[in-house]
């Protein structure tokens, strides 16, 4: 039987440990970090994490800045948003809240942050220095927390073979790119890879950032494997296997709310893993902790710039 990984815990000691680093910021410099949101438009998932962030923040003793700008706003007026908080001293971190409506050019914005303040870790600053593995870059959340879940966890990933599927720039190809940074032997998988469950079958560590419900089945992955699951899915009960509906928790969420969220994994291949993260509770809970984190480091490296060697 698997052992089910408590991201939840794991983040609480995150956040712990940068509620403490932001004590010591503010008896060192007089004030708090800050981190400033922007959120474009109405989407509800969007405006839910754009909350969940302010509330960490609250937690953290990070002072927040939140921007709810309308969906009709110019890539012009953003990047004079953004501008104005690249040269505001209060900010430590920014980040713009994506997805963007689709009128607006994406990758200017990203490009038009402060790579210091670029606590998303999406600037290609900060992704080159992801790709040469260097010490001092802020790198992207939720790769970073799939690392700490595995250093947590006393998985060390060198010599390993890890199966990412998935290869966006915001998940698959950073958790990638750590894993090899870590000395895992690594392989990326994505919608047009041949013998998907082939090479799933070749992973020690496999992590799926896709989005398909249960799209990992259960002779996709051999015993002792540990899986990371970092998709979020909502599926109806029309959807859900049966270990699903026999689940007291899901059979709540189905009654409360409709749905429940799952992951890429199916509960059949879970069973397998030495280790797995649930969904909900892997993760998502990392994402956030690693955000608060990043600010710090952020803040901390402002002040005090970490000598890069040229
Ligand atoms: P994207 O849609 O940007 O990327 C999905 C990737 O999956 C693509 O590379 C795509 O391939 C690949 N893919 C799609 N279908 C298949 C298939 N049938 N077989 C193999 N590969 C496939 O999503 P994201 O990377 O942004 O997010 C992935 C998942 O992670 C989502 O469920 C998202 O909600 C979740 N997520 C969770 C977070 C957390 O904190 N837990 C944070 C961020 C995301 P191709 O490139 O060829 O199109």
């Amino acid at each position: 039987m698997a052992q089910i990984i408590d991201g939840n815990r794991i983040a609480a000691r995150v956040i712990e440990e940068a509620a403490g680093r932001s004590r010591d910021f503010l008896g060192k410099h007089g004030r708090v970090p800050g981190l400033a949101v922007i959120l474009v438009g109405e989407d509800p998932a969007s405006s839910v994490y754009v909350r969940m962030k302010i509330r960490d923040c609250a937690r953290c003793g990070i002072e927040s800045f939140s921007y709810t700008l309308p969906e009709k706003t110019i890539t012009g007026e953003l990047l004079d948003l953004v501008g104005a908080l690249n040269r505001d001293d209060r900010v430590d971190g920014l980040l713009v809240q994506l997805p963007l409506p689709a009128h607006i050019d994406t990758r200017r914005i990203l490009d038009a942050i402060d790579p210091a303040k670029d606590v998303d870790g999406f600037h290609p600053a900060n992704v080159g220095r992801l790709v040469r593995g260097d010490k001092y870059a802020l790198l992207p959340c939720t790769p970073s927390g799939v690392l700490r879940i595995l250093d947590d966890s006393g998985v060390d990933p060198k010599g390993m073979r890890a199966v990412v599927v998935g290869r966006s720039d915001l998940v698959g190809k950073p958790a990638a790119l750590l894993l090899l940074n870590r000395h895992a032997t690594v392989t990326i998988c994505h919608s047009r890879t041949r013998d998907l469950p082939q090479i799933c079958r070749t992973a020690d560590i496999l992590v799926a950032a896709v989005g398909k419900p249960f799209l990992i089945q259960e002779d996709w992955v051999r015993e002792g494997v540990v899986i990371i699951d970092i998709g979020i899915n909502s599926i109806g009960p029309d959807d859900a296997p049966r270990s699903l509906l026999e689940d007291p928790k899901r059979v709540a969420d189905f009654e409360r709310k409709g749905y429940t969220l799952v992951g890429d994994v199916s509960p059949a291949a879970a069973v397998k893993a030495s280790l797995i993260t649930p969904v909900p509770g892997g993760v998502g809970p990392m994402t956030r902790a690693l955000l608060m984190e990043n600010t710090l480091k952020a803040a901390e490296w402002r002040k005090n710039p970490p000598e890069v060697p040229k």
